[in-house]
């Protein structure tokens, strides 16, 4: 027996053994792998487990996705972050009804022409739903091949990630893809841990180099961690009777299409009486009047892969409503549930229902 087959044989009696019940495992439907292989992308299986329920009793089908309003889709979304998977995931279901007349593609080329989808869920996609011989390279199997093979080519770089696709095509089992990539996913996840990996019970510790030397920690190399950026905002959150105003972020930078309350966005930290001397206060809230605070500052810290956000919320009355309000949507505030926010407003909304904030109101002047 080959040192590949071998690796394939032992790996995969491990996964019989020891494999998570999980509900995508159990089907080979397309439409439900996809689903949670999205849902999976930067998501714990703990958390996704729930969304995926969640969104698969609402939407069973591409076609009940497809016909669904982006807005309620995001919905389905909230507090899970990196939103535009959902904003995708509603897209390539149009795409399938227009294009593949409402039938899941099978073959690598068409499901990969998907909006939204990669090599990575590509290749989950089609050795799960159909057994095609398509190997996937997610983080858990980069950090077993690399500790395997002690590969120190850094995998955040082209050339690494093109030996590292070469080296997962070359250790495929082409006779049970589908069995051989999700035993491999799975070692990653349960055995090859990022820290202290458990190489005691490990089925592969019989041909693993880094483990070997004692080093399995030292893999895989990455090259540089990406510089995190810290972006300050200011929400106002203004009462008008019932109503609040709210927009639709239109930006590409974060939370395209989510909801969110008036916001004034600043280089560093501002008290609100610093808020107030900016510029873009003064153009928002002129012929406000009296302004009046309705609970303190909520402050709350909220840290994004490539971005830590410092929000301030500011819960305010105005004497009267000033004109360029008039271009965001007003909305009575017991219909806020029915938009979308990201999970960052999600933690206002948290403590204004534990009752966090007392409620001494004090007025700042004209
Ligand atoms: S022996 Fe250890 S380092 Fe090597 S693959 Fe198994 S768990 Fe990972």
């Amino acid at each position: 027996m080959s040192d590949n087959s071998k690796i394939a044989s032992r790996l995969e009696a491990w996964f019989e053994q020891h494999k998570r019940r999980l509900p995508w495992r159990e089907t080979t439907d397309p439409y439900r792998i996809w689903i949670s292989e999205i849902v999976l992308q930067q998501t714990r299986v703990a958390q996704g487990l729930d969304y995926y329920r969640r969104f698969v009793a609402r939407f069973p089908d591409v076609r009940s996705l497809a016909a669904a309003d982006e807005d309620e889709v995001l919905k389905y979304w909230e507090g899970l972050g990196y939103y535009s998977r959902a904003r995708n995931l509603h897209a390539a279901a149009r795409q399938i009804v227009s294009d593949f007349d409402g039938c899941f593609p099978e073959t690598y080329a068409g499901i990969r022409s998907l909006k939204g989808v990669g090599d990575y869920t590509a290749a989950a996609i089609a050795s799960f739903a159909f057994g095609l011989p398509h190997a996937v390279v997610d983080g858990n199997v980069y950090r077993v091949l690399a500790r395997l093979f002690a590969v120190d080519t850094p995998i955040d770089t082209a050339e690494g990630k093109k030996l590292f696709a070469a080296l997962a095509e070359e250790l495929l089992d082409r006779r049970a893809p589908a069995l051989y990539n999700q035993a491999l996913m799975e070692l990653g996840a349960l055995q090859c841990l990022p820290r202290a990996p458990l190489c005691g019970g490990c089925p592969l510790a019989f041909r693993c180099e880094a483990a070997a030397s004692g080093k399995a920690e030292a893999f895989p190399v990455k090259q540089g961690k990406s510089v995190v950026r810290p972006r300050y905002f200011n929400y106002l959150v203004i009462h008008a009777g019932e109503d609040t105003f709210i927009h639709r972020r239109s930006e590409r930078d974060i939370w395209r299409n989510l909801y969110e309350f008036v916001l004034i966005e600043s280089d560093g930290e501002l008290s609100f009486e610093a808020l107030q001397q900016t510029e873009a206060y003064r153009a928002l809230m002129s012929g406000a009047g009296q302004v009046m605070y309705l609970y303190p500052p909520f402050k709350r810290r909220h840290v994004l892969s490539h971005r830590i956000i410092h929000a301030t919320f500011h819960t305010l009355t105005t004497e009267h409503v000033p004109p360029a309000l008039l271009a965001y949507l007003r909305v009575p505030r017991k219909e806020l549930p029915h938009y979308a926010f990201a999970r960052l407003t999600g933690f206002y909304f948290e403590a204004l229902r534990k009752g966090l904030f007392p409620e001494p109101p004090s007025l700042f002047g004209r």
